[in-house]
């Protein structure tokens, strides 16, 4: 099914009901939502758009991004979102690679410089054609969304989502995370082009109101003043964005009225912090553990869960990431894929309706993390007899940095670009703050300054890859085959 149709049923139903605000502000119903998508379906048509053709989303949340998705799949088209905060030459390579026919940016005069051959524009307006009168036919198995995911080899890979996977990661959010109904309002603090955007789907499907934030971001304080202003927010937040939430609200005093439901994953949640927030805004929590891959859809732990202060096991579950979502089978495997025992680490492999059809055009990753019928994630961790699922360090080199993933090699790939630059190798080093910030160690040839590096970085990747801090040293320890040994470059900024 078209997740468009979701739409176009609501706004059938109760075409009145509120839908999409700007803050406050009520920008439209849903028979204007739906009306809206439907034009754009109509645009793209007219563009020469066709069923299956790809559509980069370039946008920071804004109150045309809903209607723009849900027009892209109202014509048979596929969404590409892309993270607002990426460096224009890195859209460039997803543009390129997904074989998007057309790019709609917050900046469009950017990204031709930065090698974007396909037409761009500004303005949803510049896509409003005649209305398509509902939306076309789509199957389980048609793209609907490429999720890109950044890439150990320094490459973002394109996780193909179905339409069959959006809706069971919807229909599975209803079952594991959160009833929605009409009177909820889903807040957008968290970026539209991932977690926040997916969840937009059931918000729909419930008829429930979306609030974009006029900062069009994360800022503590104006969530508090819509939350208290709507009531019933829901809302996606990385672990770091509840913290600072705790920190403000600590501050001004506030306890979170109008805050329904906080759905927080995407990154190790310590568990200090979500005692402290949930001693503060009381049993609103929700964990979820995904991946672009199988999205937001591997486990959840539930606000029952969360809140059950009394288990015995409560500090080992809030530091577990639940339990297998109702579309998902959850495994701990060997190298070989054999099944571990309860309590055993090994990668964790997920297989269900809500896993991706493949990544797009990239045979090698799709045999390494498609294999005997699951998806390997890259992830290890432990199950526990009862099903709870912790999670270990990263298979790869991941660095989550208040939120954001961030690969090492993308960031040295940038830094080697510096003339001066020998070698170079990135790690995470633990931070109260970000979770985890991103630090440089560099062997030159002869003087470099840190701005140099800076602007090395400034000219290649997003600003939120850019290492806090760069260690100069001599040499990188590295073992018998050459390999840079990471561990002991963390072990160093540990014992700092
Ligand atoms: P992405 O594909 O950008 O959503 O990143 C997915 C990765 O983030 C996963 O493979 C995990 O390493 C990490 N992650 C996601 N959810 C959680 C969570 N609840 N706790 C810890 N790490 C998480």
């Amino acid at each position: 099914m078209n997740p468009a149709e979701w739409l176009h049923r609501t706004a059938h139903a109760r075409p009145a009901d509120p839908a999409i605000y700007c803050g406050e502000a009520l920008v439209c119903d849903y028979a204007g939502f739906d009306r809206q998508a439907r034009e754009i379906a109509g645009g793209l048509q007219a563009r020469g758009l066709v069923v299956g053709d790809r559509v980069a989303v370039f946008l920071p949340n804004r109150v045309d991004y809903l209607p723009l998705l849900f027009g892209i799949w109202a014509m048979g088209g596929v969404a590409v979102p892309v993270n607002a905060k990426l460096h224009p030459r890195e859209v460039a390579w997803i543009v390129e690679n997904a074989g998007a026919r057309l790019v709609v940016a917050q900046d469009p005069e950017a990204l031709p410089n930065a090698g974007v051959s396909v037409p761009v524009i500004a303005s949803v307006a510049d896509l409003q054609g005649a209305p398509q009168d509902a939306p076309v036919a789509m199957a389980a198995r048609d793209p609907a969304w490429i999720f890109y995911t950044s890439g150990t080899t320094g490459r973002p890979k394109g996780a193909v989502l179905t339409a069959g996977n959006l809706m069971a990661m919807s229909l599975s959010y209803l079952a594991d995370v959160d009833e929605v109904r009409p009177e909820d309002a889903a807040l957008y603090a968290a970026p539209l082009s991932h977690g926040a955007g997916l969840y937009a789907l059931v918000h729909v499907l419930k008829g429930a109101r979306h609030v974009v934030p006029e900062s069009g971001g994360f800022d503590p304080a104006e969530i508090f003043a819509l939350a208290a202003h709507h009531r019933n927010i829901s809302m996606f937040a990385a672990p770091t964005m509840v913290k600072r939430m705790t920190a403000v609200a600590k501050a001004g005093g506030s306890r979170g009225a109008g805050v329904k439901t906080i759905v927080y994953g995407g990154g190790p949640m310590y568990v200090a912090d979500i005692k402290e927030a949930l001693a503060l805004f009381g049993p609103v929590f929700v964990q979820i553990y995904g991946q672009g891959e199988a999205p937001m859809t591997i486990t959840a732990l539930s606000r029952g869960d969360i809140a059950d202060t009394a288990h015995p096991d409560w500090d080992a579950r809030l530091g577990s990431v639940g339990r297998a979502h109702s579309v998902a089978e959850v495994a701990v495997v060997d190298e070989a894929g054999t099944p571990l025992l309860p309590g055993e680490v090994g990668e964790i492999v997920v297989r269900g309706a809500a896993v991706m059809q493949g990544y797009l055009g990239n045979p090698e990753a799709n045999a390494k993390a498609l294999r005997g019928g699951w998806l390997w994630t890259g992830d290890m961790g432990r199950l526990s007899p009862e099903g709870y699922l912790t999670l270990h360090d990263r298979a790869k080199d991941l660095v989550v940095s208040g939120g954001s993933n961030i690969y090492p090699r993308e960031v040295e790939e940038a830094l080697l670009e510096h003339p001066r630059v020998a070698e170079v190798s990135v790690v995470g080093a633990p931070d109260p703050e970000w979770g985890e910030v991103v630090v440089a160690f560099v062997v030159c040839d002869g003087a470099v300054h840190e701005a140099e590096l800076d602007a090395a970085c400034a000219a290649r990747i997003a600003r939120f890859k850019t290492p806090k801090r760069y260690v100069f040293v001599n040499e990188l320890p590295k073992n018998n085959y050459g390999k840079v040994l990471k561990t002991e470059l963390r072990a160093r900024l540990a014992a700092r």
